[in-house]
Order: structure tokens, then sequence, then C-alpha cells
């Protein structure tokens, strides 16, 4: 059997491992900070009808520079942004994908802060750009003189923020975000995939922009709005970012059926969005419980929660997935994480995690 390494692939890549969160098809699947709830049955059908009529007009290429769905991202992101500031591709993903070939590369840096999203790895691999995880402060969390210190040492070409932050949960000040955009010489991401789930008031990266043409504030539809399987994801930044990642993406690369699709869910924006405040509920509910349970539960603004205080994490997960009740083991020693599904989800999620307790209650 031929193995990569038989291959002539880029030196670079060799002895990668690619992203592999494991996908199973389990009764409680809390792994991939998905929103558990599915989408409102008439948005659905709306959706439908949208798509319905794209799919008579599939003989065309379709309207590559997506003019509408930008308009309604503008609309819905508000602070006085218009199509203009916005770009979309295929999941956030994509879009993070587009600002590292457009502004990374070979002979780049781009610097975030471990743990983080690991994807921000993988994509400097892919575009050859070197990537450099800054270490955090304890608990995970990050002041301004942390990040800035390492954004001096290193002076890197991008910084990515992830605000809050994956796998940690940990919210991202204002603060420290101002700090980093205003030490950086480089381009700033700050990935507010999560932002819809942060305490009412948290003030978004969005509040910036203005006057700072290097900040990049990158969101997605998989997480609040419940459209993880349509993959959409997008950004907001100055329309000089927006015409160099017009010099990277491929031409039409977001199908008519997205643009129908992600133009039906934003014009239903308030329904897409109505459990936030139940997950939000959920989340802090297993917040309580670990910490009651004596895990030792991180402070979260997203969907998910990452806790500590847990012996054998590979253990406890396969256990709980025995009880068909899948999430995550990132590799953080001593560390799960769990993504707050609905009620009776995490119900079970909080039942057999018990059995695993440090402390007796
Ligand atoms: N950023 C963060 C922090 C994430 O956790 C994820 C998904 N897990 C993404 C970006 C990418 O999401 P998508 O491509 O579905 O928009």
């Amino acid at each position: 059997m031929t193995s990569l390494d038989d291959l002539p692939i880029r030196d670079d890549l060799r002895g990668r491992a690619p992203y592999g969160a494991p996908q199973k098809s389990v009764p409680v699947a809390l792994n991939v900070n998905e929103n558990t709830h599915p989408i409102p049955e008439a948005v659905a059908h709306d959706i439908v009808a949208r798509v319905a009529a794209a799919i008579l007009q599939l003989n065309r290429y379709p309207d590559r520079e997506f003019t509408d769905l930008r308009r309604a991202f503008a609309g819905y992101l508000g602070h006085s942004l218009d199509e203009s500031n916005i770009w979309a591709a295929n999941g956030s993903n994509e879009v993070l994908q587009h600002v590292l070939q457009a502004f990374g590369g070979p002979g780049r840096t781009a610097l975030g802060f471990a743990p983080t999203y690991s994807m921000y790895g993988l994509l400097s691999a892919g575009t050859g750009t070197e990537w450099i995880g800054a270490p955090r402060d304890a608990e995970f969390e990050l002041t301004p003189e942390t990040a800035v210190a390492a954004v001096r040492e290193h002076d890197p070409d991008i910084v990515i923020l992830c605000a809050p932050n994956n796998p940690t949960g940990t919210p991202l000040s204002i603060e420290t975000i101002t700090a980093v955009a205003d030490a950086a010489r480089g381009i700033v991401v700050v990935d507010e995939a999560y932002h819809e789930f942060a305490d009412p008031g948290t003030p978004s990266a969005l509040t910036l922009l203005e006057d700072r043409p290097r900040l990049v504030v990158s969101r997605t539809m998989s997480k609040a709005f419940a459209f993880a399987g349509a993959r959409v994801g997008y950004l907001a930044a100055d329309p000089a970012v927006v015409d160099a990642l017009r010099l990277v993406r491929l031409p039409y690369h977001l199908s008519a059926l997205t643009q129908a699709a992600a133009l039906g869910a934003l014009a239903h924006s308030d329904q897409m969005l109505a459990m936030v405040d139940e997950i939000r509920g959920q989340r802090e509910r297993i917040v309580a419980e670990l910490d009651r349970l004596g895990f030792h539960a991180y402070r979260s603004g997203a969907n998910f929660v990452l806790f500590g205080g847990v012996d054998d994490p590979h253990a406890v997960f396969e256990a709980l997935l025995e009880r068909g009740i899948l999430i995550r083991d990132i590799g953080l020693p001593g560390c799960l994480r769990v993504t707050a599904g609905t009620e009776t989800e995490t119900t079970a999620f909080l039942e057999a995690i018990a059995a695993f307790a440090p402390a007796s209650v």
C-alpha cells in the first residue's frame, strides 16, 4: 500500500496530522461546539424555497461578489458597516485561510496564544506560514501585558486572537484586543466565532474597526446560528483588506445554493438565534454543576466548557462514549471539553460525568 511518505508531498507537510475531531453517530454529540438545536421549521421552509429558486439557475455561475449576502451580513453586524467591509467563505475556516494566503506565506509568521483553535496551526502550515503559539496567563487568561509582550518579542505578520478562546472558553477583554491591535505591525484577526454566546453587554471587536485598517473580525454561522452544515463564515474589515482577499479566493467560491441558504437564514436571524439564551443557561448550569462535583470549570464566554480535575481524560472520554455521549479530549492534561447542548443532552452529560467526580458530594 502506498503511504504518504511514498508521495512527493511538500517537506513541510511531512509528518503532520489533519484536523480530526471524531465524527460518530451517537445520541448525545457534544464534541464540536455545534448548536445542538435544529433550525426552526418555518425558517427551514423559507430556506428551501430560496434554494429551490436558486436551483433553477444553476446553469449559471453564482454572483462572484455575493453582494446581497455581504449586504445582509453588514446589516446583521451593524456598527455602520456596509457590504464593502464584508467578506465571506465556506466556513470561517476558509475565511481564515484567505487571510493567511493573503497576509501570511513562506517567510512570514502568525502568532496566537496556546492552547487555542487547532486550525490556526493547520491553516498556517497549509499556507507555508510559520505558526507561533505564545503562552497564556494562569487559568488560560490573557492580559494586555502578556499579549503585547509576545507581539513585541515575535513581531508577527498576523496575530490571531480567539475571543472567546476555543478550546478553553476564556473570554478576551476588549482591553487586551485593543492593546494588541495598537502594538502589532501586521494584521490582527479577532476570531469571534462564539461571540453571540458571550454574556450580554460584552463588547465586540467590531467596535474597534474604525481607523484600524489592519484589524479583522471574523464570525461564523456555524455556532449560534445553528448553520454548521451550510458552511458559511464571514469577516468585517477595512475594504482594502477585502480587496486583498479577492486576490486569493477561487472564483465563485460561494455556491449559489450556499448564498441562497445563508440569505434565508439571515432574513430570520432573530428566530435562528432564539436558542442562544437557553444555551448560555445550559453552559452556566454545566459550570456550576461541574464545580459542585469537584471538577474545575474554566471561565467560559462560549457554548462550551473546559474542565480540569479529570484523572484520566481519555478513559472518561471512552466511558462517556460507551453511554452514547461524545465529548472532546483535546489533549490538555487533566482536562476535557463539553459543548452545552439541549437541557436533556446536558442532563445526560452531567449525570454521566458525576461518576468520575473528584470529590464526593
Ligand atoms: N474559529 C473557531 C474558534 C472555531 O472553534 C471554529 C469551529 N470549531 C471555527 C473558527 C471554524 O468554524 P466554521 O469553519 O464552521 O465557520
